[in-house]
């Protein structure tokens, strides 16, 4: 690369080590914030070591970060990562007619639709903006985008339509907690700070499902992922694991062979759930397989994968795969532990609603969190727009 040991890069060069706990973090928050970087694993690259050495009066701090307009941090937070990049991690008033906690299409429709009839609107989102869409590689469903549209470029449009009509966005915040003070709901985000609102619309999407298996969580991030267009490009030329015979794997895996030689998919039960369209594309490709009936049982290594063990659930023969990564797709998770102890949810945990509110009164809830959403850019976005028109129904109804 080019751009290495240059105090001026073109892009943003994370100088880091595996064992690193910061390095990770840091790593963690320009994935989440969705900005691109490169890494360089100064352990594994002794001209990278000297040059991290020289900028640091000798001493080998990781992670050491180079911006392009040659601004150098070491061992940053992530406050001071966030305010680096610019965003604005803290809102201009106290009190809100609403929040929106989470910026994907349900999120951010309900903030412009609530914003243009003059709410004050705060949208909190802890990752990128635009959610889920923002990682989807081409959105060839939303209508209206007759020829599809990148996910990014959806997720940029949905921003701007969203300030243009006075939506304030908070970047970089966690909503910790929503609790029921009085007559108002009270939002609490990671740096502390709680802001008021009437009524809160909880769109915090769905997360995907961890296999819960010895050797996950030490690997996730590394050689452990959920998402193949934010990682994949981590696996030129190697040979990647994909877990899950649904349409996600079945896309997720076609995807990954842009980049890795060899893509395989594992599926638990004895037939895949992919549509037939994708099972036809994946047969036709020469590096992909499809495996079904093993289950995984552990993944080894312990900053690097080494090892996958897997069952032969047919015969009980126990195996042993040597993938470089692994990439897993079995299901989503409802973010909705804010309020799992104060609103009814189904058994999954997500959140039961009527007429969009929860049973907790105040608190309305959209898109992929919502027990009956159909997990669909369109509807999210759907949902976000009647739940903005039931949130103002509701604040009509309190009078003031
Ligand atoms: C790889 C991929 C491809 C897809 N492809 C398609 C497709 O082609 N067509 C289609 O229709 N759908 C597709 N989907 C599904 C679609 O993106 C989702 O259904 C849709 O984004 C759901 O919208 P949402 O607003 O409910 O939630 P999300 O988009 O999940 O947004 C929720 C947001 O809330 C934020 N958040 C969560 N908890 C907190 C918290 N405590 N504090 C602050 N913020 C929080 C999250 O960071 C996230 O940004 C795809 C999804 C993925 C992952």
């Amino acid at each position: 690369m080019s751009d290495l040991y240059n105090k001026k890069p073109s892009m943003i060069i994370v100088y880091s080590t595996v064992w690193c706990p910061d390095c990770k973090r840091a790593k963690q928050f320009f994935g989440e914030q969705r900005v691109a970087y490169a890494n360089v694993d100064i352990e594994k690259d002794t001209k990278a070591m000297e040059f991290v050495k020289e900028i640091n009066n000798g001493m080998r701090v990781v992670p050491t970060i180079i911006f392009p307009d040659g601004e150098i941090m070491t061992e940053p937070s992530n406050a001071e990562l966030a305010a680096k990049l610019g965003l604005q991690t803290k809102a201009q008033r106290a009190y809100y007619d609403a929040i929106v906690i989470g910026s994907g299409p349900a999120g951010l429709t309900a903030a412009f639709y609530m914003a243009r009839e003059g709410l004050e609107t705060l949208v909190i989102e802890k990752g990128g903006i635009g959610g889920q869409v923002g990682i989807t590689q081409v959105l060839d469903n939303f209508p209206g985008f007759d020829e599809g549209i990148p996910g990014d470029e959806f997720a940029k449009r949905l921003e701007r339509q969203a300030r243009r009509f006075g939506v304030e966005i908070l970047q970089a915040q966690s909503v910790e907690e929503v609790s029921q003070e009085e007559q108002y709901i009270c939002v609490t985000t990671s740096d502390g700070t709680s802001y008021g609102a009437k009524a809160v619309l909880l769109a915090t999407g769905a997360s995907y499902r961890r296999m819960n298996i010895p050797g996950e969580a030490g690997l996730i991030g590394t050689n452990v992922h959920f998402c193949a267009t934010c990682d994949g490009a981590f696996y030129k030329d190697k040979k990647v694991l994909v877990i899950g015979g649904g349409n996600s794997g079945f896309e997720e895996g076609l995807f990954l062979t842009k980049f890795a030689s060899q893509v395989d998919i594992v599926e638990f039960m004895p037939e895949v759930k992919a549509s037939q369209i994708l099972q036809d594309k994946v047969a036709r490709m020469k590096n992909m397989s499809v495996t079904v009936n093993h289950a995984i049982k552990e993944l080894r290594g312990e900053n690097e994968l080494k090892a996958i063990i897997l069952e032969d659930r047919t015969t009980g023969e126990k195996k042993e795969w040597d993938h470089d990564g692994v990439f897993v797709f079995i299901g989503l998770t409802p973010n909705s532990e804010l309020i799992k102890d104060k609103a009814e949810s189904d058994k999954w945990g997500f959140i039961k609603t009527d007429k969009m509110m929860s049973t907790m009164p105040g608190v309305f809830a959209a898109g992929d969190v919502r027990v009956g959403s159909t997990k669909q850019a369109a509807s999210a976005a759907g949902e976000g727009a009647t739940a903005a028109l039931m949130i103002r129904e509701y604040l009509n109804s309190l009078g003031d």
